[in-house]
């Protein structure tokens, strides 16, 4: 089934909320450890940030849901903040407003986030980056969902990829971001921006199959 239910936009985003409050002193460790130790501080601002986007009420639609998580990273400073900021709004464009996207059209948005994180961030697969997580998620998202593959199948599929990218990213030598000022010290710990993309695409799969 290639259709994702009505509540796919608050569930993208709620999950993701308590993944990434949950994971933020991990993730602040590994920036510490391979980076200048602000991420895990950048990700508490944005749920912040996006808890007060959702005082007013809850949005309407998946484009609102996503859009107020974008606009939640934009607030953010560091590299991290206008990266996810734009990343989440090209995700935003999956569907027009009171709609669902389907899974062809989140893929595609998925991309379209890849490509503008690449766009502003010039991080190329390798660079040790978010974009490691990233492009084979979207790789392997638009094999499953053009082969046929349910949304569960092909969500999974797309995180696997994107958990197994940010574990090899431990290997990597960092060439863009404040962690490239460490260079080879950070050989060994996993890029946190990495883990967590990889966290929004386990959200996805796990939104999906709610
Ligand atoms: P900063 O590096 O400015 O301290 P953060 O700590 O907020 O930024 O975010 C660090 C994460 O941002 C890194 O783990 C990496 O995944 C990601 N990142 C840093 N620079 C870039 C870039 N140029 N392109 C893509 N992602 C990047
Ligand atoms: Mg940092
Ligand atoms: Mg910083």
């Amino acid at each position: 089934d290639h259709a994702l239910h009505d509540d796919f936009g608050r569930l993208v985003v709620t999950t993701l909320r308590e993944s990434l409050e949950g994971a933020a002193p991990a993730l602040g460790d590994l920036d510490r450890r391979a980076g200048d130790g602000d991420f895990g501080d950048n990700v508490r601002v944005a749920m912040k940030n996006l808890g007060r986007e959702l005082e007013g009420g809850e949005p309407a639609d998946y484009r609102g849901w996503v859009t107020a998580m974008s606009r939640a990273w934009l607030g953010v400073g560091g590299t991290s903040g206008p990266l996810f900021g734009m990343f989440y709004r090209d995700l935003a464009r999956a569907a027009g407003d009171g709609e669902v996207p389907d899974l062809a059209a989140l893929a595609e948005a998925l991309a379209a986030g890849q490509a503008v994180v690449q766009k502003y961030g010039e991080a190329e697969v390798g660079d040790r980056t978010m974009v490691d997580a990233l492009a084979p998620a979207v790789t392997a998202l638009r094999e499953a969902a053009g082969s046929g593959a349910d949304a569960v199948h092909a969500l999974g599929a797309a995180e696997k990829a994107a958990i197994d990218a940010a574990k090899g990213t431990a290997e990597l030598t960092a060439r863009r971001g404040r962690a490239s000022y460490v260079g080879d010290s950070a050989k060994g710990v996993m890029d946190p921006g990495a883990c967590a993309m990889a966290l929004v695409v386990g959200a996805l799969r796990a939104a999906a199959g709610a």
